[in-house]
């Protein structure tokens, strides 16, 4: 058949764990933890089905585990959704992203995304008829210029996506980043949709700035998020949005012939563990630092000139002293070659990326970090 997304072949993430398998290479390229999330979550989780909870859960997702979102997201950010109005389980954050893009991007609408950006975005844009606008983000700082965004946005603009903190530069938005937003779009009727997957992977001082603790923006927004990271449970695929009641109502029209409902028993456990251990999220960013600093660490004899990191579970490393291959080449060779495979940044962006750059992730356990240090120090 004539292809709707012809450009698009399969996912990096798919590739290069493909080719690490294949390599027997140790597998920094896409982001999943090689350890297990929490007991307790799992005996939940257990003790759900033995229960009998196993048939469809309500479309708009299980009451306790919206409740307890809800009262998340009042507790960090300081504003309180609605449970039953204003949250909505989703079968991991892409599909939240693509039922946002889907209700909100009509034929000729314009979307601004800022380039590298996560791979799920265009395809889904495309796909509703959307064109859109990236803004290049320079490294090391990758930081938006509001100056060259102000000259993006137009009367065609309907949706602006944007991630903090941010996959793969592993930078994070300032409270100053979402006033500078709003003063750009307020006088539009422009829609933002906040990627926030590592809302709990934060390492910045002034920690993560959500979408939704801007008044203003909040009322436009909606925030996504995934517990497949805060749980160190990719696997499981639950994720969510906060949106205001008019956004929701038109998110849940996508989600209920998209997905319709997500998994009972693992939305009852997840409802059980944010009650009962609410320390374990407001401990990850100690978590993941520990193990940033770790791989940092071992990794300082090396070549390699590695990027600051200040949130999720990547780390850029600058190869350019080692190879002058393009990055997407550069990355096949270390995974064949050298044992380690990574994620080249190229992939997340439309312009040419000249930068000699690849993402390790290192949400892994300290013996896998220090054996592909040991390799990648070696070249
Ligand atoms: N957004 C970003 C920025 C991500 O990194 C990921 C997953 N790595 C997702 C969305 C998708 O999350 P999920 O696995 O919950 O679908
Ligand atoms: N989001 C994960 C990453 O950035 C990958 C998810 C996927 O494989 N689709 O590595």
């Amino acid at each position: 058949p004539e292809s709707k997304l012809p450009a698009l072949g399969t996912t990096i993430f798919t590739r290069m764990s493909a080719l690490a398998q294949q390599h027997q290479a140790i597998n920094l390229s896409q982001g999943f933890p090689d350890f297990d999330g929490p007991a307790y979550l799992q005996a939940r989780l257990a003790h759900h089905v033995a229960a009998g909870a196993n048939q469809y859960a309500p479309m708009t997702g299980v009451q306790t585990l919206r409740e307890a979102i809800a009262d998340k997201t009042g507790a960090l950010y300081g504003y309180q959704p609605d449970a039953s109005d204003e949250v909505t389980i989703t079968a991991g954050a892409t599909e939240a992203l693509y039922a946002a893009i889907t209700a909100l991007v009509r034929p000729g609408d314009e979307v601004i995304c800022f380039d590298p950006s996560y791979d799920s975005y265009a395809p889904a844009v495309a796909l509703s008829g959307g064109v859109l606008k990236r803004i290049a983000l320079t490294p090391p700082a990758f930081r938006v210029d509001w100056q060259a965004f102000a000259d993006v946005v137009s009367d065609r603009t309907r949706l602006v996506i944007l991630n903090t903190p941010h996959n793969p530069s592993a930078t994070v938005w300032r409270k100053a980043d979402f006033e500078a937003l709003w003063r750009a779009i307020a006088e539009r009727e422009i829609y933002v949709l906040s990627d926030e997957v590592y809302e709990h992977i934060c390492f910045a001082e002034e920690g993560h700035a959500s979408v939704l603790a801007h008044p203003a923006l909040r009322e436009r927004a909606i925030a996504v998020s995934s517990f497949g990271k805060t749980y160190h449970m990719t696997g499981w695929k639950v994720g969510y949005c906060v949106a205001p009641a008019a956004l929701s109502a038109e998110l849940r029209k996508v989600h209920q012939y998209l997905t319709f409902s997500v998994n009972t028993p693992a939305q009852l456990a997840l409802a059980d563990m944010l009650r009962a251990e609410p320390s374990h999220y407001l401990e990850l960013p100690d978590f993941y630092r520990a193990r940033r600093d770790t791989f940092i660490k071992a990794l300082a004899g090396s070549r390699f000139t590695l990027l600051p990191c200040e949130g999720t579970y990547f780390l850029l490393a600058d190869y350019s002293a080692i190879s002058s291959l393009d990055d997407v080449s550069f990355c096949e060779w270390l995974t064949t070659e050298a044992g380690v495979a990574a994620i080249p940044l190229s992939v997340f962006c439309d312009a040419p990326f000249p930068h000699k750059l690849i993402r390790l992730c290192f949400a892994k356990q300290e013996a896998t970090l220090l054996a592909a240090a040991e390799r990648l120090a070696r070249l």
